[in-house]
């Protein structure tokens, strides 16, 4: 096959994501996995800025003088396509293009898509879930079935998903959901945005914030996924991770380190040699606490 080695990354025209491709890409011909050519999709919702994003990849000086990239002698080609996790069926175009276009399988899947709003209202509540919980989870469920035997599949969670701001009650049923199955952290969701509906998050034992709560979710779902994956024995590993406080749009000039920084987690978590660690949640490339 002229790729050998096939990637996906969300939410990559900017950011973090954008990070994740530049070093897949420099990180690559190093990494236990490099059998020849890469080839990356840069997916992003917006047809226009992927497109861009692309380019400036093509020419980012620094891809160019560690001569990486096909067009100057390297491994990686990178492409666009459109991906919108926020909607179903561009998860399943999505999946329906890689299966027709790489039977043979992906390698690397890096959820990164993600938002966070301000305040704290009911559209606040669905719109942040319908990406950062539901949008995740579909494309995990959907993009996980085309990896092949020891692929890898992060997803970009957070720190603020940590399960210190929840009552003994809930921090205890996200521990018992994430040994569960993905039913038993929807289910959670759902109690949070039924509390939050009602006005009453706090006496239920969550914090009145949306993010948060879904990037708990996700880890959450991401542990549960990797317990069922380990039981099919194709060694592939799925792993959470928190990208540190990152400079991006998201950040609002806040972020003490940069996209490039925050990019070396889940391009460790994608490409290195893991000790064969699944269901683990990482922060600074190392296993930490939930
Ligand atoms: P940015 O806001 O800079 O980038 C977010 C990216 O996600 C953009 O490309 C955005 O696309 C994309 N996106 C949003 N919604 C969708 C969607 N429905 N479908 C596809 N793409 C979508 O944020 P960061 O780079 O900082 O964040 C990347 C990830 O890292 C997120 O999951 C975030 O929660 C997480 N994170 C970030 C931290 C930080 O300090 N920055 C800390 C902890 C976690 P568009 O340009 O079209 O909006």
């Amino acid at each position: 096959p002229a790729q050998s080695r096939v990637a996906a990354v969300t939410g990559a025209n900017k950011g973090i994501g954008l990070a994740i491709v530049r070093n897949l890409a420099l990180q690559y011909p190093k990494s236990p996995f490099n059998n020849g050519p890469l080839l990356i999709y840069l997916t992003a919702r917006s047809a226009e800025k992927g497109a861009e994003a692309v380019r400036s990849l093509t020419s980012d000086p620094q891809l160019k003088e560690a001569k990486v990239l096909a067009q100057d002698g390297g491994l990686t080609t990178i492409k666009f396509q459109e991906l919108d996790i926020s909607q179903t069926t561009s998860i399943q175009q999505f999946s329906e293009f890689l299966r027709t276009e790489h039977p043979q399988g992906l390698d690397f899947v890096i959820n990164n898509a993600g938002i966070a709003m301000q305040g704290f209202d009911s559209n606040v509540v669905k719109t942040t879930l319908q990406t950062n919980y539901y949008g995740t989870l579909e494309a995990t469920q959907d993009l996980l079935p085309l990896l092949r035997d020891n692929g890898r599949l992060v997803n970009v969670s957070s720190m603020a998903g940590k399960l210190n701001k929840y009552s003994d009650d809930i921090r205890s049923a996200f521990l018992q959901a994430a040994k569960t199955d993905v039913p038993a952290c929807t289910a959670l969701m759902e109690r949070f945005s039924q509390a939050a509906a009602d006005g009453k998050e706090k006496e239920a034992g969550f914090p009145s914030a949306a993010y948060a709560v879904s990037k708990a979710g996700e880890t959450a779902f991401t542990k549960a996924i990797a317990v069922k994956e380990a039981r099919r024995g194709r060694g592939v590993l799925v792993n959470a991770c928190c990208p540190g406080y990152v400079k991006t749009d998201m950040t609002k000039g806040g972020g003490a380190k940069t996209p490039d920084q925050g990019a070396q987690t889940p391009v460790m978590l994608a490409l290195h040699d893991i000790g064969g660690k699944t269901g683990g949640f990482w922060q600074s490339e190392k296993e930490i606490d939930w």
